[in-house]
């Protein structure tokens, strides 16, 4: 299945979405294919607005169903922030390193027991004529004091999801998609891809 085309130029929610659609078929294009396309502003206050501006933005300059996410770091002790200003917290878009040290920072004085956090994604799809649906996923868990870990990217070193031990960067890859907010929500989103594509088919 082709006909769907993949709203985002991160190199990391990529290879995570490739990993997670293939198993049912669905090989997204790349906006590599639209260079010129320019990016979209995340204007919105939640991650579902935010998901749903960029699917729309690209399905109605490529003519595909396009799907987009949007994600982030919910922390309780920070009032819910990062949230959608997760990939410029520390001022500078994609900068994770400093993203990272900053929310750490910010949690220095935080006790073990108020350390809670979430990874948020709402995974959208769009069809050209407007129609649209988005759902969330969503994985609990806690923040470490320091990073650990290699893979993954942004929060994931300093990130360890309820019942577990290790951060989301110490995991397989295989192993994060089986609980992350991405996986949840993507896998969610499919039925209802299939839905949308059997409208524009
Ligand atoms: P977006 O591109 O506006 O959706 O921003 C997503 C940001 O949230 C990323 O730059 C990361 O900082 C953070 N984030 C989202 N998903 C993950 C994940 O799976 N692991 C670690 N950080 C994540």
């Amino acid at each position: 299945m082709n006909a769907v085309v993949l709203a985002t130029r991160n190199p990391h929610k990529i290879r995570e979405l490739a990993r997670i659609l293939s198993p049912y078929g669905i090989d997204p294009a790349s906006l590599d294919d639209w260079p010129d396309l320019p990016d979209v502003a995340e204007t919105g206050t939640t991650f579902a607005e935010n998901a749903l501006l960029k699917a729309r933005a690209v399905a109605s300059a490529t003519g595909m169903v396009a799907i987009a996410d949007d994600s982030g770091l919910v922390v309780d002790a920070l009032n819910g922030m990062p949230g959608v200003l997760s990939a410029r917290w520390a001022g500078r878009h994609g900068d994770d390193a400093a993203n990272l040290s900053l929310v750490l920072a910010q949690l220095a004085d935080v006790d073990d027991s108020r350390r809670g956090a979430a990874f948020v994604c709402a995974a959208a799809a769009v069809a050209p004529s407007g129609e649209s649906v988005v759902v969330e996923g969503r994985v609990d868990g806690s923040l470490l004091r320091s990073a650990r870990g290699s893979g993954g990217f942004g929060y994931d070193p300093i990130f360890v999801p309820s019942g577990e031990t290790r951060t989301t960067a110490e995991m397989s890859a295989q192993e994060k998609d089986a609980l992350s907010h991405r996986g949840k929500a993507f896998r969610a989103l499919v039925p209802r891809l299939t839905e949308l594509l059997g409208t524009v088919e």
